[in-house]
């Protein structure tokens, strides 16, 4: 996509955040772009980085690996969003500012092994908040025991939870938003520690996402166009 495009299509979306959060009664600096960038070669990234913005989402740990690499010079923060193999938790160490996608007790165990004594990765839980059989992360049911594992591992820091609702339209998917903020009211209490971040909203559903509370939403079709076939 032509640079101008791509700033069209970048300020069009900070142009619906804002309203999105005036609508809502929010501060726009309560709510991060995460602009995902999978797929998409280094020199989108790159345009895209030069309109101010910091943080990217990436899926594939060995596709963010590259263009972490080659965009070193940039000090962007990196996203893990999507789902991490626990043979994988090596190579996510000390990369990522944020996995969004912690669901399964064998990465949870993985990162804590790999992860240098010390430091600490921040982390979210994914919840699979429409209970679908096909689709990861940790079922509503089963989070409350999962969260206290992780809330205890010294190696980790628990931020908060993340979800992808059913594919549907968007006014379908509002409702699920609602759902992962009452979980995580709950959760903050049965956990005794505050759970500040929501990541939530995609491109067909962002305004929705930050109207029920998101704190972090994942855009990248909206912003850098359909997505190259691989
Ligand atoms: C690809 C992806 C996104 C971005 O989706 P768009 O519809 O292109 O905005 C957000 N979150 C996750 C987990 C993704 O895999």
């Amino acid at each position: 996509m032509e640079a101008a495009g791509l700033f069209d299509r970048y300020c069009a979306v900070l142009d619906r955040m804002d309203d999105a959060c005036r609508a809502a009664g929010r501060s726009r600096g309560e709510v991060r772009l995460v602009a995902v960038s999978k797929f998409h070669p280094a020199e989108a990234i790159r345009a895209v980085a030069s309109f101010g913005q910091k943080d990217f989402g990436e899926n594939y740990i060995q596709e963010a690996d590259s263009k972490i690499r080659e965009l070193a010079g940039l000090s962007l923060s990196w996203h893990a969003i999507g789902h991490i193999q626990s043979n994988k938790a090596r190579d996510c160490v000390g990369k990522f500012t944020l996995l969004h996608t912690l669901s399964t007790r064998s990465l949870l165990s993985a990162l804590a092994k790999r992860i240098p004594e010390g430091s600490r990765q921040d982390v979210l839980i994914e919840v699979n908040i429409g209970g679908e059989i096909q689709k990861s992360g940790i079922l509503p049911g089963e989070l409350p025991a999962f969260a206290a594992e992780a809330a205890a591992e010294p190696k980790l820091a628990l931020k908060g939870l993340m979800c992808i609702p059913p594919a549907a339209g968007k006014d379908e998917a509002r409702p699920y938003f609602a759902a992962l903020r009452q979980i995580r009211d709950r959760l903050e209490k049965e956990l005794g520690q505050p759970l500040p971040e929501l990541s939530m909203g995609m491109s067909a559903d962002f305004p929705e996402a930050i109207a029920e509370g998101a704190t972090i939403i994942r855009v990248g079709t909206d912003i850098f166009g359909p997505r190259p076939a691989r």
